[in-house]
């Protein structure tokens, strides 16, 4: 349950604006709105999505700054009363979309804060994605770093040692027997590099940046997308209520995302998929351990400089110097990105998730 997820984390005083009012555009609006939408996506060269609590919330899992959101309530010394299980909780409709978006070359990578699993579970590709705050169905071994997809919720939070061992086995033969520790970040903890890093890049690369269901809050994903105007890409919000980047949208659309993406899905004549247990790496998991395996890992070569999760605008020093950082390394990364490519190209990735 996203409270569990909540109560787990450490105290933390700044959680931001929370439960400001709601904004939902009338029904013909919102097909105006929805259209241009659509428009500016066909037209778009690079199409990359970020996405918040508020994907999730028709799932079961409620958001953080709604009006019945986790840290909404908090203040009033109340507890969301609907929280379905991670476990139980299902892809929705706007997850199965943008898996549908993503194969029909309408969306080129998606970046998400969510830690339920759910872009895993509709059987998005890990190339593709990336979670910024950590995945409640995946365990990080602390030497190797290797990514294991689990068949539950992780029950810890904070990147605490889940109770596996890695059984992937060194050169010399041995196991590697580093421990296996949730993934799940808590306040001020370091990004997950390889995550930050794709986010970031594919948010500059972009032409069009799309959030849904997030405020923005939280940095440094949430000016990722600003990144996308910074190089005079456009950006488009989708959220119920107000945003910290409002001002810097190109497009906002105020309604419900499962209904935007089911009147998105319909213009641009994508049909949107069914959830499938059969497609869900979580659920059919023979082996104890299953390697979850990304795209070329840039953690072996480049030395890390510590980004934080927080909700204060004072990290942004950190985050500019990362930004000057990134440039330096921007040509070599580039440069292992298309030999990355070519090789993923060259097999069949589908026999790793089958
Ligand atoms: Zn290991």
């Amino acid at each position: 349950m996203s409270c569990i997820y909540a109560v787990g984390l450490s105290k933390y005083e700044d959680k931001g604006v929370c439960g400001l009012k709601e904004i939902h555009d009338a029904p013909s609006l919102l097909d105006e709105k929805v259209n241009k939408l659509a428009k500016m996506i066909k037209e778009a060269k690079h199409v990359v999505v970020h996405t918040g609590a508020g994907i999730s919330t028709s799932a079961g899992i409620p958001d953080f700054r709604g009006p019945k959101g986790v840290w909404t309530l908090e203040k009033e010394g109340l507890k969301p009363n609907i929280s379905v299980p991670f476990n139980e909780a299902k892809p929705t409709v706007t997850h199965m979309t943008l898996l549908a978006l993503l194969n029909k070359g309408f969306l080129h990578f998606l970046v998400s804060q969510n830690v339920d699993g759910l872009h895993l579970r509709s059987g998005f590709p890990p190339d593709k994605l990336a979670e910024l705050h950590g995945n409640m169905f995946l365990d990080k071994c602390n030497h190797c770093e290797r990514l294991f997809i689990r068949n539950e919720a992780t029950t810890t939070v904070g990147q605490k040692y889940t109770g596996h061992y890695c059984p992937v086995p060194k050169p010399n033969g041995r196991r590697c027997r580093g421990k296996l520790c949730d993934t799940i970040l808590d306040w001020e903890d370091e990004l997950p590099f390889r995550d930050l890093d794709l986010a970031e890049l594919n948010s500059r690369k972009a032409d069009l940046s799309i959030c849904l269901g997030t405020t923005l809050q939280i940095i440094p994903s949430g000016n990722l997308p600003i990144l996308t105007k910074k190089s005079g890409g456009k950006l488009v919000i989708c959220n119920l209520q107000p945003t910290k980047h409002d001002k810097s949208a190109d497009l906002i659309i105020h309604g419900y995302i499962d209904d935007i993406m089911i009147r998105l899905a319909k213009i641009l004549e994508v049909e949107i998929p069914e959830y499938k247990v059969a497609n869900d790496q979580t659920k059919n998991i023979r082996e104890k351990t299953r390697e979850y395996i990304q795209d070329f890992c840039i953690e072996k070569f480049i030395p890390k400089k510590k980004i934080t999760i927080s909700n204060n605008d004072d990290k942004m020093n950190k985050e500019s110097e990362h930004a000057e950082f990134k440039n330096e390394i921007k040509e070599e990364y580039h440069t292992k990105i298309e030999i990355n490519n070519k090789e993923q190209s060259e097999t069949d990735l589908c026999e790793e998730y089958t």
